[in-house]
């Protein structure tokens, strides 16, 4: 058992060992398998891509060969062909936009100049697009003869090459025969020398046939060879079609760019064109808009005031021609209200110039009328009036008891002043009392009315009388800066002058005078210490001149001035000391005022006598001597011979001795009928000046008191002794004599109705001189 189990052991190893060997003989043929089965797909992907690229070559032969790839070339000619014809088409269509906007209104701009050169240039470019397109369309047939001819070739050349495979075939087919037959003939010598001799033979045959076979391969590898020659040809004919092809695509595109840029340019206009024309169009539009809008505004405007306008249109119509009907009929109408118009004026005017011939009747029956009232009323009044005016105190009146005031007024009757002299007061009525603050002109004020009547023809005397220092020649010619009653005179006669120039014609003169010791002097002279006599006129009218007394015409307040400086002169070249003289001389300014009335030639004269008096104070009693005493006597003559005068006027006597005196001589025209006179009192208010303003006032209350009715007159003849003893008293015996006579119980009787028909037949006179 052991012995067969150790040869069995021994079995099993030889049978292990066995089994690897079988093992690893497996696995060499299995990794021998696998290298073969790798190699064989390597080989398989070697023949794989070898037959890839056999079948890439076949493709690139059969692209090289031409034929398909001239076909592409055409079908992608045709293609560009298609696409450049429809652009084409695009393009018309375009166009044929473009022409039917052109249609629309913009004609002379621009962009039509613009558009009709691109126009221009896109048919030229049509042109050369058309002319290319016929090349197109022969180079398409050149190559379409072309593609036939290489068809052709191609076929024969398949044919020539299926032709040379067969033959090809052919021979090898007998050359490997030829070889067996070779080989079989060599294995069997004898035969096969007879065979190698028949073959020797036969070949020949098969030489000459090869001989053949050989020529007419090499002919058909020449014809391969020419048909190659004739595709190369091709090829090349093919390659100068394509090139020209090519440049005229290139062309085409340089056309088509050309005509794109030419598009595009040409959009682009029209784009701006168009945004030009929509901006144009909207600017028009909001402009029409805004414009439509305030047009319907006004026309809503107009609207309503054509609807307010209408009626008054109808009613202006109407108006129009009922005007246009009378402005038919107004020359007529015209010539005919003219006729009636004449008439009537011419009858008015008949009417008017008679009315006023009748008023100018009536006016001056009026005016002499009013003139006789006025008269009437001074005459009441008195013709004689009277006025006190006291003096403000002065320096030169000193100072203390002396110079106290004795003059008061009486606050509710301007007519009243009361003197306090030696205790007692003493009151006395004048016509008017101007107290020390009245001014010149209002004094002036009182007295124009005087002066005024002297140009409708009227005498008139102003008289300033009293003591020296009293106040006289300030009242009468004043101051520069104040002048008095002389200059103010004249002043308002050359203002009434004027304002009457339009009917009047009137002259004013002047002279003036000095009265001294009885003798008159002409001031204004060239000798004024002649002695001037007062005479008669000879014409019989009784009326007085002095011949040689100088008579000034005057024209302006400067004349006046002139004329009052020459008297001041005159009067003082003949005395040593001018106040002293002055106060011993009566100085007289006489302004004659002659007036014409140019429409009736009526013919007036008045004379303004302003007279400055001498001194009234009384002279002592001893004391005066020579003639100091002769100058007083003539002073107390003349001042009683006025005072003389204006009594027998006032109480209407029969006589009036004018002639007592030269001053009342020289006045008596202007005294006597219906002249009017004004006695100017001056006085001092100081207490030592009481006893001469108790005589001036004494005087002014006699002159004035002539007048009064019988009763009053009564009662200041009661008065009457009392005063006069008074100055008797005082031993003062100048006083003039009808006071005097007055006193001693003259009878003043009312006026008697003869004096009364003689002083109405005076005035009668007068008016009648007067007009
Ligand atoms: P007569 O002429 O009476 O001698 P005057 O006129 O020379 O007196 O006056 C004497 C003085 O008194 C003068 O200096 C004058 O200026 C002054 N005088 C007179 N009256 C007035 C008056 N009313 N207002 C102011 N001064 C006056
Ligand atoms: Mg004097």
């Amino acid at each position: 058992v052991m012995a067969s189990m150790a040869h069995l052991q021994e079995e099993k190893l030889q049978l292990q060992e066995e089994l690897l060997g079988l093992q690893e003989k497996l696995a060499a043929r299995e990794n021998d398998e696998l290298s073969r089965s790798v190699q064989l797909q390597g080989q398989v992907e070697t023949l794989k891509a070898k037959l890839l690229e056999q079948a890439q070559e076949i493709s690139r032969l059969h692209s090289e060969l031409g034929g398909t790839d001239a076909e592409k070339h055409r079908d992608l000619l045709a293609a560009e062909n298609e696409r450049l014809r429809q652009a084409m088409k695009a393009c018309e269509g375009e166009l044929r936009e473009l022409r039917r906007q052109q249609q629309a209104p913009c004609h002379d701009c621009d962009h039509c100049q613009e558009n009709v050169k691109l126009q221009e240039r896109l048919a030229q470019l049509q042109l050369e697009a058309e002319e290319t397109r016929t090349k197109l369309v022969e180079l398409d047939l050149e190559v379409q003869q072309k593609t036939n001819r290489l068809a052709e070739v191609e076929l024969r050349l398949k044919d020539s090459l299926a032709e040379r495979a067969q033959e090809e075939e052919r021979l090898s087919r007998r050359l490997r025969d030829s070889q067996e037959t070779i080989a079989n003939l060599k294995s069997q010598p004898q035969q096969v020398k007879y065979i190698i001799k028949t073959v020797e033979v036969e070949s020949a045959k098969v030489k000459q046939a090869l001989c053949e076979s050989q020529s007419r391969n090499q002919y058909l590898q020449e014809q391969v060879g020419m048909q190659r020659q004739v595709l190369k040809e091709m090829e090349q004919q093919l390659q100068s079609s394509q090139k020209t092809a090519a440049q005229l695509r290139a062309q085409i595109m340089m056309y088509e760019t050309e005509l794109e840029r030419a598009h595009g340019q040409m959009l682009e206009e029209m784009q701006a064109m168009e945004e030009e024309k929509n901006h144009a169009i909207e600017e028009a539009f909001s402009r029409a808009q805004v414009e439509m809008k305030a047009v319907h505004e006004n026309l809503a405007g107009v609207r309503t005031n054509l609807l307010t306008l209408q009626p008054a249109l109808r009613t202006l119509t109407h108006d129009y021609n009922s005007l246009k009907r009378q402005v038919r009929d107004f020359p007529l109408l015209l010539q005919e209200a003219l006729r009636s118009a004449r008439a009537e004026i011419s009858q008015a005017i008949e009417e008017v110039h008679s009315t006023n011939r009748e008023l100018l009747r009536k006016y001056r029956r009026e005016l002499q009328l009013r003139k006789k009232c006025h008269n009437e009323l001074v005459r009441l009044k008195g013709n004689i009036r009277v006025f006190g005016r006291v003096r403000p105190i002065t320096k030169e009146d000193g100072e203390g008891p002396e110079a106290a005031n004795a003059v008061t007024f009486d606050a509710d009757d301007d007519a009243v002043l009361h003197l306090l002299h030696k205790g007692k007061q003493v009151s006395f009525e004048l016509d008017k009392v101007f107290p020390p603050q009245a001014s010149q002109e209002e004094v002036f004020q009182e007295v124009q009315a005087l002066v005024t009547s002297c140009i409708d023809g009227y005498n008139v005397c102003i008289f300033a009388y009293g003591q020296t220092g009293a106040g006289k020649t300030y009242t009468m010619e004043g101051t520069a800066a104040n002048p008095g009653i002389n200059q103010r005179a004249l002043q308002l006669l050359f203002s009434e002058v004027r304002s009457k120039a339009a009917d009047w014609d009137y002259a004013i003169s002047v002279s003036a005078a000095e009265i001294y010791n009885e003798s008159l002097r002409d001031l204004l002279g060239k000798e004024p210490q002649e002695k001037l006599e007062i005479k008669l006129c000879p014409d019989g009218s009784g009326q007085l001149y002095v011949p040689g007394l100088t008579e000034l015409r005057v024209k302006s307040v400067e004349d006046i001035n002139k004329i009052f400086e020459f008297g001041h002169v005159n009067r003082a070249t003949e005395c040593t000391n001018l106040n002293e003289h002055s106060s011993r001389s009566h100085a007289l300014l006489i302004v004659t005022v002659r007036g014409l009335d140019r429409s009736t030639g009526l013919r007036t004269t008045g004379k303004l006598n302003l007279v400055d008096l001498a001194g009234s104070e009384r002279v002592g009693r001893s004391g005066a001597e020579g003639s100091r005493l002769r100058e007083a006597q003539h002073i107390n003559k003349s001042l009683s011979a006025l005072g003389d005068v204006i009594y027998a006027l006032r109480s209407r006597q029969g006589h009036v001795p004018f002639r007592n005196s030269k001053l009342t001589y020289l006045l008596q025209d202007s005294l006597s009928g219906d002249s009017k006179t004004l006695m100017m009192v001056q006085v001092s208010p100081a207490e030592k000046n009481t006893s001469e303003t108790l005589c001036s006032l004494k005087f002014a209350e006699r002159v004035r008191s002539v007048e009064l009715g019988p009763v009053s007159r009564k009662a200041e003849l009661a008065s009457w002794p009392s005063q006069e003893q008074l100055e008797v008293n005082k031993g003062a015996s100048h006083l003039p004599s009808p006071w005097t006579a007055a006193s001693s119980g003259r009878s003043h009787t009312s006026t008697s109705p003869g004096q009364l028909s003689g002083r109405a037949a005076s005035i009668r006179r007068k008016l009648q001189t007067s007009g």
